[in-house]
């Protein structure tokens, strides 16, 4: 199974085929994972995946399951398992 791979960046349209789109507000995107992608962090299969391009975000509920984070120079990833 395929793992993110942050060694030039992370773009979305790399993994198109493995992820689903649930939200997308242009600067922040929800995906799920459908295919057993793998985490950047830990290598494990996570289960959805938040992308943010701004340099700041907060969360209104707290994640119910363990979660890693990854970042790029342009991008934070927040992968919960
Ligand atoms: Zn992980």
């Amino acid at each position: 199974m395929t793992r993110i791979d942050l060694t030039d960046g992370f773009s979305i349209h790399d993994y198109r085929a493995l992820l689903k789109l649930h939200n997308d507000t242009g600067e922040t995107r929800t995906l799920e994972n459908r295919k057993g992608l793998r985490c950047p962090a830990c290598n494990q299969p996570f289960d959805r995946l938040f992308v943010t391009e701004r340099e700041t975000h907060s969360f209104e509920s707290p994640p119910d399951r363990p979660f890693c984070l990854a970042s790029t120079t342009e991008k934070l990833l927040v992968l919960t398992h």
